[in-house]
């Protein structure tokens, strides 16, 4: 099948009568413990575009959450997937094994920072990566502490939702949670309480007190960071911050992870974000685009660390599954091939001047900020810096209703997060921009009741 014709078109009220009736049967059929970012069902999607079950064409700013970097159906992906669905479906990589799953460890071995040996690790999901990072980490250091930061996020099993900082609703009754979990104060620049003259050197000055006063240095088996913080509000550490970090990691014999899980594999500019401030990470997780929407996360990283747990002690049944080990090889040589960290860099040189001119006209919008293709505007009270989660909630809701999917993030509640497949053309995208304008422009005299279709 072919790519969806990539132009957003509006035929009926959004979410539509075939949207709202399928949305029916999930009422009586599905846990209602997930939350509906907006009750919409698609048909196809591809490049920018989403097509849903009324045949509106949607302009699709949200990647599936930064996975479909290269578009939810790349030709080369689905061709790999569909060779291989031909061949096999699954032998289990630790009971019969196939070549995918090398190509796949080879690749990541490559492209990831640091001249050193390296291996990698294939999981099926994000948090199944960080897991499997904190397991690495304590067998190779015999140290029991993890320090994560204020406003992370690294998932929803217990020891991944108890290393996230947000308590509603990633943790609110789920106690009691993982022990010998660490929070240090995440460098939020916007929202930084401090003295504020080198945020960077100020955050670290609190990393390194904490872990030297409450938990021992040479407790710590591994800091485990977002160099972007994703789900927390797109928040960019200042320059500095996770240098220092990772020599203070380095120095005490510490672990230095990156969860690259959301910001990895072009999305910001550059291969993985830690390259713009030249940081090797001694781990890298990677998730999300990795797969070209296939479920799969690995871990890469120095060989002495990755291969310091025995034989058996990780894996799992469906880990580097063939179906989604050989989308991944497919997608990543489209990254590579298409220069997509190059992409993300012209999307950023788009998106950027329009939301800054934009936070311009008015006291809203009090910081844009990201990079690359992950750029974010948190909205705030006219004239104050206190979060406005209900006029990104009503932003949000104008945009679905003509044709633009976007994704509300932060601690607050309060960011407008754009997350567009690489592969976006550059008219989707600006008329997209138009739609979140106008919302924004509009947002006095937009309805207070927030439309049903996001919640
Ligand atoms: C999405 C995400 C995770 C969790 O990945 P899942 O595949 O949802 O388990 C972990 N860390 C970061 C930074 C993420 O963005």
């Amino acid at each position: 099948m072919s790519q969806p014709t990539q132009q957003r078109i509006v035929k009926t009220a959004i979410p539509g009568p075939a949207s709202l009736e399928l949305h029916g049967r999930r009422e009586t059929s599905f846990s209602s413990s997930f939350s509906v970012t907006v009750p919409l069902y698609i048909d196809r999607a591809g490049g920018g575009i989403l097509v849903d079950v009324d045949g509106n064409h949607l302009i699709d700013l949200a990647a599936g959450i930064a996975v479909t970097s290269v578009g939810a159906s790349h030709p080369r992906v689905v061709e790999a997937v569909k060779e291989q669905v031909d061949r096999f479906t699954h032998t289990g990589f630790l009971v019969t094994q196939y070549e995918a799953a090398l190509g796949v460890a080879e690749r990541l071995n490559a492209l990831t920072p640091g001249d050193f040996p390296k291996r990698t690790a294939l999981f099926s999901t994000g948090a199944e990566a960080i897991e499997n990072v904190v397991k690495i980490s304590r067998v190779y250091t015999g140290r029991d502490a993890i320090v994560v930061l204020g406003h992370a996020y690294h998932g929803r099993t217990l020891l991944t939702m108890t290393m996230t900082s947000k308590n509603v609703p990633y943790k609110e009754g789920f106690g009691p949670f993982a022990p010998e979990i660490y929070r240090v104060p995440s460098p939020y620049p916007y929202r930084w309480t401090g003295r504020g003259e080198d945020i960077a050197q100020e955050a670290f000055d609190q990393l390194a007190e904490q872990v030297r006063t409450q938990i021992g240095a040479h407790n710590v088996a591994a800091i485990i960071v977002e160099p972007i913080q994703g789900e927390g509000g797109f928040i960019v550490p200042p320059e500095g911050y996770l240098t220092k970090v990772a020599k203070f990691a380095r120095e005490n014999g510490i672990v230095f992870v990156a969860d690259e899980i959301q910001t990895g594999l072009g999305r910001t500019g550059d291969m993985f974000a830690v390259n713009h401030e030249g940081v090797v990470p001694d781990l890298i997780a990677t998730a999300k685009a990795l797969a070209g929407g296939l479920p799969l996360s690995a871990v890469t990283g120095r060989a002495e660390i990755m291969n310091a747990v025995p034989a058996g002690g990780l894996g799992g049944t469906y880990s580097g599954n063939p179906l989604a080990a050989a989308a991944a090889v497919a997608a990543l040589d489209v990254i590579v091939e298409e220069d997509l960290p190059a992409r993300a860099r012209e999307i950023e040189s788009i998106v950027k001047p329009r939301l800054e001119a934009l936070a311009k006209e008015g006291s809203r919008i009090g910081e844009v900020r990201g990079r690359g293709a992950m750029i974010a505007a948190e909205f705030v009270v006219p004239g104050t810096t206190e979060p406005d989660p209900d006029a990104v909630k009503k932003i949000a809701a104008y945009a679905i209703e003509r044709g633009v999917l976007i994704l509300v993030a932060g601690t607050f509640g309060n960011v407008i997060r754009l997350l567009p497949p690489l592969v976006i053309g550059d008219e989707l995208l600006n008329d997209a921009l138009d739609v979140l304008e106008e919302a924004v422009r509009d947002l006095d005299v937009l309805p207070t009741e927030v439309v049903r279709s996001v919640a």
